[in-house]
């Protein structure tokens, strides 16, 4: 079935909801919207493209998830709390049941992470989802890519690896590993605890090294990684061994984990945390002087066989 571009608008507008800060939201030209005194507004961009960000197999719920999720990572990785959302849709057909597939998941992210979709723009192209997220921060808590300092710790949450390894298996992956690619986690609840903790942090897109790289070369300093540190999911472990494994989880893309530096002193916090939020912490390397990320296996220097996603 084919509908217009209004029909389409009018059922993401039905199932959007709104909110009081949201003044105006879908339906004008374009949205009014309050934010809270005394808060800065965070703001971040991410597109998804067919074929390049998900394989042209994934569902359109999965799509709808993964389109917000990764915009949510953004905002989590600067420590801030989601509010907003923009939804700029290029549809290569107009169809009903996709667009209401691409909604149930967008959507059950957008409520259980408290951020109110307030517009948008729907087109006819190549599929391609472009959302921009809003959040809302204390002026000068943001975590930055440049407070590294000598001498902190290395974290990362989850078990990265899991998304690139389900797309080197695809379209064979086990379920688990095509949930980690399809359905991202964002780590907003992390994120919103780690100002005052975490001297630095980014989200894991492109690969753990190469993202840590853009701590290490906005901070002026390096760092020292050990591979045999980072957390395992079960998936995983049985689908690889080393040093395939170990590719995967330094330089695999898509996990939307975060990547974060702390001075040794919050050691302790940071392990209270991941059990207060049930999910794994990993103390993995150090900051150290000079330049780029050194990871090693067992002490031993290890050469990745490639470094992080890039697009051109
Ligand atoms: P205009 O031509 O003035 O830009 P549109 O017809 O593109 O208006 O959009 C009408 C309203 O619907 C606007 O409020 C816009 O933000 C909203 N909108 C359009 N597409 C989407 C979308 N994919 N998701 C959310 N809101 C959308
Ligand atoms: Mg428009």
């Amino acid at each position: 079935m084919q509908a217009g571009e209004f029909d389409l608008i009018a059922r993401i507008r039905a199932r959007a909801g709104t909110r009081a800060d949201v003044v105006l939201g879908i339906g004008d030209d374009a949205a009014l919207l309050q934010p809270p005194p005394g808060r800065q507004l965070v703001v971040t961009a991410d597109m998804l493209n067919v074929g390049v960000h998900f394989p042209e197999d994934t569902a359109a719920a999965a799509v709808g998830w993964k389109s917000l999720a990764v915009n949510l990572s953004d905002l989590a990785a600067m420590g801030a709390a989601p509010a907003w959302c923009m939804l700029s849709l290029s549809l290569p057909a107009s169809d009903p049941d996709w667009l209401e597939g691409f909604l149930d998941g967008f959507l059950s992210l957008a409520s259980r992470s408290g951020i109110v979709l307030v517009g948008g723009d729907t087109t006819r192209g190549p599929l391609s989802i472009a959302v921009t997220a809003m959040g809302f921060i204390e002026p000068g808590k943001a975590l930055r890519r440049d407070g590294a300092r000598v001498g902190d710790e290395v974290w990362v949450s989850g078990t990265p690896g899991d998304a690139a390894a389900a797309l080197r298996l695809h379209p064979a992956a086990p379920a688990a590993l095509r949930e980690r690619l399809d359905r991202p986690s964002p780590r907003n609840a992390l994120g919103l605890r780690l100002p005052g903790i975490a001297s630095a942090a980014v989200d894991v897109s492109d690969g753990l090294l190469a993202d840590l790289g853009h701590i290490t070369r906005s901070s002026g300093a390096g760092a020292v990684i050990e591979l045999e540190h980072l957390p395992v999911s079960e998936a995983l472990r049985a689908a690889f061994d080393p040093p395939s494994r170990h590719d995967l989880q330094a330089s695999g893309g898509d996990d939307y984990e975060l990547c974060f530096t702390a001075a040794p002193e919050h050691h302790a916090a940071i392990d209270a945390l991941a059990r207060e939020l049930d999910l794994p912490l990993a103390c993995i390397g150090r900051i150290v002087e000079g330049e780029g990320v050194r990871a090693r296996v067992d002490g031993q220097p290890w050469q990745a066989a490639r470094t992080g996603y890039a697009h051109f």
